[in-house]
């Protein structure tokens, strides 16, 4: 057994342990966390960092929530699981009923996955049984943008990137999907790109099967904010074409980027949308499908009868419950009014940096804001530069940037920005 020493566990987490997008043979080293409480991480050498990522995206209540604990105990008490084939429960039900509240309107049927890129596989099989079921079993190829993330699963990677993406080593056994160009921001030339997008959407048609987009924002794609307009756009050749309309939420849901979903700011409805990340503020992993009643019943019509898909973990209850008790949270608070003010103060603390040295671009959208380099950011000396500032960070390309608790005070929000900037200093 490994003696329970820091420096032992940390020994086979190096020689053993798997992270993120990291190598075997050459790992990059890991901090040792030991709990977790509002916004701050307790470090094994006992320091506090306050968490600037809220572990990607979404932890927006802070850690160790009295309410979110509580819903998690209480449920563990009556059931952690069953499955979900010819069995139902409470928990799922009601976040099912929740989700399609507040959702855009239209959205009414509710698919529960166990992750983010999962969701995505979910998406996508009803956007290519919906066209089987409704005469065009020809219809296979997605439209989507360039510098789009959508998860590591193959589905989801065949509509990542192809170039910058993580996953151009694979291309030759994804499927070949169509991209049209990155949205434009709202300074740039939006109409030049919806007669573009247009143009490619209306050559595909015969082969086109769906769009999928994240709205609003890209996020692990590159962090790049876009013209709600460019939304309205693609509802309307999906309309004209009869694609599918499929928004990826997973990072900009409950309220992250200032309005509850992203697609509100542009007042579009998509016809299936992904949501992940946030839904159960952080506790576990749970993922939501919605779509339409014609997308609904279009897929039952194909030759199948039913959605392709069903995982073990479907629907799981402690889940489900955690994530009501995250959806009564964001209700009780303000959100808005929580989000709008972490937003002024990533305006104030980040700006500045905008004339440093090797700053070429600033911008912050809702609770959600990024300093741009002109390189490569050197991960380790950025994370320890913001580490010794007291906040947990991490880069990723040429981006330094931070998606903090909606619950971080104005005090938190202004440490995370010194922190930034000391990490784009040593970047
Ligand atoms: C994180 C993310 C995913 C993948 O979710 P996982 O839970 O990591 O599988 C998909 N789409 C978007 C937009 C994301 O940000």
């Amino acid at each position: 057994m490994i003696p329970a020493d820091h420096g032992s566990l940390l020994d086979f987490d190096r020689d053993h342990v798997w992270h993120p997008y990291t190598s075997m043979t050459d790992p990059a080293p890991v901090r040792l966390v030991t709990s977790a409480s509002g916004v701050r991480l307790r470090m094994a050498d006992g320091s506090e960092l306050v968490d600037a990522m809220s572990s990607w995206w979404a932890a927006l209540h802070g850690y160790n929530h009295p309410t979110l604990n509580a819903a998690l105990v209480e449920q563990a008490g009556r059931m952690s699981h069953v499955m979900f084939g010819g069995l139902t429960h409470e928990p799922a039900i009601r976040l099912a009923e929740r989700l399609v509240e507040v959702s855009p309107a239209g959205l009414e049927h509710v698919f529960l996955a166990d992750s983010g890129s999962v969701s995505v596989e979910v998406a996508i099989k009803m956007v290519l049984q919906h066209q089987r079921g409704t005469g065009h079993p020809e219809r296979t190829r997605l439209l989507t943008v360039r510098g789009g993330y959508h998860g590591d699963t193959f589905g989801a990677m065949s509509v990542c990137d192809p170039v910058g993406g993580m996953h151009s080593m694979f291309t030759d056994v994804l499927a070949p999907q169509l991209f049209a160009e990155r949205p434009p921001s709202a300074y740039d030339d939006v109409a030049g790109w919806a007669e573009a997008f247009r143009a490619l959407a209306a050559q595909h048609a015969h082969e086109l099967a769906g769009i999928i987009v994240e709205p609003l924002l890209q996020g692990a794609g590159g962090m790049h904010i876009y013209d709600p307009a460019c939304l309205r756009v693609m509802r309307e050749v999906a309309d004209e074409h009869a694609l599918v309309l499929v928004f990826d939420e997973i990072a900009t849901g409950f309220g992250r980027t200032g309005t509850f979903f992203a697609a509100d700011a542009a007042g579009v409805a998509p016809d299936v949308l992904c949501v992940g990340k946030a839904l159960t503020g952080g506790y576990l992993t749970l993922a939501a499908v919605l779509c339409t009643g014609a997308v609904a019943r279009g897929l039952s019509a194909s030759e199948t009868g039913v959605l392709m898909h069903g995982p073990t973990f479907m629907g799981n209850p402690l889940a489900c419950a955690v994530a009501l008790a995250s959806l009564d949270l964001l209700e009780a608070g303000d959100w808005a009014a929580s989000v709008a003010r972490v937003n002024a103060g990533l305006v104030a603390g980040l700006e500045p940096l905008r004339h440093r040295a090797g700053v070429i671009d600033v911008r912050t959208i809702g609770a959600v804001g990024v300093v741009q380099l002109d390189h490569a950011v050197d991960v380790v000396a950025a994370t320890d530069a913001a580490v010794a500032a007291g906040v947990w960070i991490r880069p990723f390309r040429d981006q330094i940037y931070t998606m903090p608790p909606y619950i971080s005070t104005d005090d938190d929000v202004a440490l995370i920005c010194r922190a930034i900037g000391r990490a784009a200093e040593v970047a």
